[in-house]
């Protein structure tokens, strides 16, 4: 998967801001923010999309969204809230095709999301 630019993160061959990282997972500062937090965190895994999860990959899942909720709590944002998101393929925006969730915070969201 070399040209993955995610897979390249995670080897650290391109630099990001890397915020939390254990053997599974990273988290890092999205590059183009569109909140005053937004986090990408990924499994180091390459799965292309969501979609992809199988059941034996729960665990991993779950991994995801507690980090989120870790990184949430750590910038002060379980009460005023946070999103969560994760695009799956054209119609939902995906442009990078290694499974990543955006954390989202530090501002009043709309919804429905556009
Ligand atoms: P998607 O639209 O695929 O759900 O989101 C991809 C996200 O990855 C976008 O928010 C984009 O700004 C971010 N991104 C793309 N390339 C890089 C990069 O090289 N470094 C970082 N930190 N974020 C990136
Ligand atoms: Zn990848």
């Amino acid at each position: 998967m070399k040209e993955c630019i995610f897979c390249k993160i995670i080897k650290k061959e391109i630099p990001s801001s890397i915020i939390y990282e254990d053997g599974e997972i990273l988290a890092f500062n999205d590059i183009n923010p569109q909140a005053p937090v937004h986090v990408i965190i990924i499994p180091k895994r390459h799965i292309e999309r969501v979609s992809e999860l199988k059941a034996e990959d729960s665990e991993l899942a779950s991994k995801l969204i507690l980090a989120g909720n870790e990184i949430a709590g750590k910038k002060g944002l379980i009460d005023p809230g946070y999103r969560l998101v994760i695009n799956c393929n054209k119609d939902a925006g995906q442009e990078v095709f290694h499974l990543h969730m955006h954390m989202f915070g530090g501002r009043k969201m709309g919804w429905p999301p556009g």
